[in-house]
């Protein structure tokens, strides 16, 4: 056994300090981000991702936030002709996702040849990222694909995530526990505090030339400015694109989000929790939030006001121009009265 003494830190434990700046305005701030991959591919977008979850990763959700230059990952439970026609629609934020059963891949197999994009943006996905068998699923997969985007988690290390950048992955996912439906930190003890996850597996990434996506806690525009700040090239949402209309949710009816891996999620996919495993996520009521374009703006202009406080005329300086100073647990308080 070994304790690591070094303090580690959530979103929640850090403000932003301002910095001198010429900008004079927030319209100035440009949040696009051109990106090269280690594979040779390029993306050109704002670098906001929808989760792969119920109710956000849905194919209108993918059609409203293409036209918000932004991404989604689609959830791995559509079916093979569906997925076809979603994907012959050529949009720029279309992501596959998928696990690494036989049947995942021989599904992305069917799909891949009838869409015929060898460039098409994949995120393989699975809980634990530290087994052997994914790193070698990611291998094999990076072989027979070489062209693709390739996106994989989620860890939480930077040994881990130098070794699935050398395996061939673009975009290390990272985040163990921070999840608004996530129960893994209260079921198993396992997880890291997410802003330090962020900043350790940026470093090591951008080191090999290869990047990361923060995904899950964020909970508030500013958590997202606080993981870019950490250095994330691209930050995954769950809760916060939850309720919208794109998602499926109505004024109507009483809305649910839940976690993936949740009673809900296992009822609904897989026959229910297999006997040998425990849930490891939540089911919770949201309010209705309308069209998910009003909230992506909101988000927007807490990045650009982000952005004009340290003087940070694109998104690309922002980690380069943040000292994050260490707040106390009364401040958090403050800060959660004004959650959306
Ligand atoms: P959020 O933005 O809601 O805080 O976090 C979204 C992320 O939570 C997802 O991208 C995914 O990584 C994670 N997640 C989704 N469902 C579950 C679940 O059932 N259990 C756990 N442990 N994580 C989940």
């Amino acid at each position: 056994m070994r304790i690591i003494n070094d303090l580690k830190l959530d979103y929640k434990d850090v403000l932003i300090t301002p910095k001198r700046s010429t900008l004079a305005s927030r319209s100035e701030v440009e949040l696009r981000r051109h990106f090269k991959f280690r594979s040779g591919n390029e993306w050109y977008g704002v670098p906001i991702i929808a989760a792969n979850m119920d109710g956000v990763g849905t194919f209108e959700m993918d059609s409203a936030l293409d036209k918000c230059h932004t991404m989604a990952a689609l959830t791995k439970h559509f079916k093979d002709v569906e997925l076809i026609e979603q994907f012959n629609k050529k949009l720029n934020s279309s992501v596959y996702s998928l696990g690494i059963s036989n049947n995942d891949l021989n599904k992305f197999d069917n799909v891949y040849h009838l869409v015929g994009d060898k460039h098409i943006k994949v995120c393989i996905d699975v809980a634990n990222g530290y087994t052997q068998a994914f790193v070698e699923f990611i291998q094999k997969f990076r072989e027979r694909y070489p062209g693709v985007i390739l996106m994989a988690g989620n860890v939480v290390t930077p040994e881990m995530t130098e070794e699935l950048i050398l395996a061939g992955v673009d975009i290390v996912k990272v985040g163990i526990g921070p999840g608004s439906v996530c129960t893994t930190r209260k079921m198993t003890g396992i997880g890291y505090p997410q802003l330090s996850a962020v900043i350790e597996c940026a470093d090591a990434a951008h080191g090999l030339k290869g990047h990361i996506i923060a995904d899950g806690g964020c909970s508030v525009p500013g958590d997202i400015v606080k993981a870019f700040a950490a250095g994330a090239d691209f930050v995954m949402l769950g809760g916060m694109l939850a309720g919208h209309k794109e998602g499926g949710a109505s004024s109507f009816s009483d809305n649910r989000f839940y976690g993936m891996s949740s009673d809900t999620a296992m009822d609904l996919h897989n026959g229910g929790v297999a006997n040998y495993r425990a849930s490891e996520g939540k089911t919770v009521e949201i309010p209705y939030r309308g069209e998910v374009s009003r909230t992506i703006q909101d988000i927007l202009g807490g990045l650009r006001s982000a952005c004009t406080y340290v003087g940070a005329s694109e998104l690309k300086e922002l980690s380069k121009r943040t000292t994050f100073v260490r707040v106390t647990q009364q401040l958090n308080e403050t800060l959660s009265a004004y959650e959306i």
